[in-house]
């Protein structure tokens, strides 16, 4: 028997493997490598240029949090853009809620839907929603060119600001996403993690940045096993909503929805940050 394992670099000294039993599909799309496979531990995950971006077993964190939390903060929400998000798994969340008008999302790559349509119906089985235009174009020449300035909200579900998502950490990028948000406006993004250098650094400069533009900015977090250190980021900015003192608590529990991670005191705990953070946040 073959023993087959995927590894990849968590820092230049710590490294991160799962026992594989099958490679589901490889390939090199026009922006990044897009690997497929079947694990024992964690199910059937996805990597993008060795980095894994979801797992069937530890995937709920993650979309719920990057969802739940917004739309707790502000239960009107209506119109929603995501970024990136070629899994479906934030859309799937989204599209849990009736009263959401519209969905847009915009993926550079192609592939990475089409793959997840054909290898994670888990996640990727709310693409077809009637609410969802899919737009296979850069997020950062999207907003750029935007002339609707109604989202309620934008959710930034990217890969890290290496290659194809560098622009999506870039102050250009956080601007036109104000300018483009409602009064209310809401945007979360993907905000890397406190714990090894290399991702504090993104995590510290995504947060300069957000705060110079957003009169709200924060950081909450979540515990995503398969992610680098386990201890991964999101970033609230918002142009009125505090998540801590306008959150609809009695309101998003009266829409019912069964969550595996998120609940209303973990939205309001999630932003209680270790003072390590803390500190290299403000420093
Ligand atoms: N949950 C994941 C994580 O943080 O590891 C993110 C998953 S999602 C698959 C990230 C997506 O962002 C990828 O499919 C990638 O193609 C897309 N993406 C990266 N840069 C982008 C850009 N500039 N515009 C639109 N989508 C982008």
């Amino acid at each position: 028997m073959l023993d087959l394992w995927y590894t990849e670099n968590w820092s230049k000294n710590t490294k991160f493997s799962i026992k594989i039993k099958e490679q589901l599909h490889s390939e090199q799309s026009e922006f990044q490598k897009i690997d497929f496979f079947i694990s024992e531990e964690y199910g059937r995950f996805f990597t993008l240029d060795g980095l894994v971006m979801v797992t069937e077993k530890d995937e709920f964190i993650y979309h719920e949090m990057i969802t739940h939390v917004p739309m707790a903060t502000n239960p009107n929400i209506k119109k929603v853009l995501v970024i990136g998000g070629g899994d479906g798994g934030t859309v799937r969340e989204l599209t849990r809620y009736n009263h959401i008008e519209k969905i847009d999302m915009v993926e550079i790559d192609e592939r990475v839907v089409k793959l997840s349509q054909k290898y994670l119906p888990f996640t990727a089985d709310k693409l077809t929603d009637s609410r969802v235009t899919l737009f296979f174009q850069d997020g950062l020449k999207f907003v750029d060119e935007c002339l609707d300035e109604s989202y309620d909200l934008i959710l930034v579900d990217s890969t890290d600001p290496i290659s194809v998502g560098e622009g999506l950490f870039t102050t250009e990028f956080y601007q036109n996403c104000f300018r483009i948000l409602s009064k209310d406006g809401i945007l979360v993004n993907q905000h890397e993690s406190p714990y090894f250098e290399h991702f504090a650094k993104e995590m510290k400069k995504a947060h300069d940045k957000l705060k110079n533009i957003f009169p709200i900015a924060k950081v909450y977090q979540f515990h995503q096993p398969t992610y680098a250190s386990g201890h991964w980021l999101f970033g609230f900015a918002s142009k009125k909503l505090d998540p801590i003192t306008d959150q609809k608590k009695e309101i998003w529990e009266s829409f019912n929805l069964k969550t595996k991670y998120y609940n209303s005191d973990i939205h309001c705990g999630a932003f209680a940050l270790p003072n390590y953070v803390k500190e290299k946040l403000e420093k």
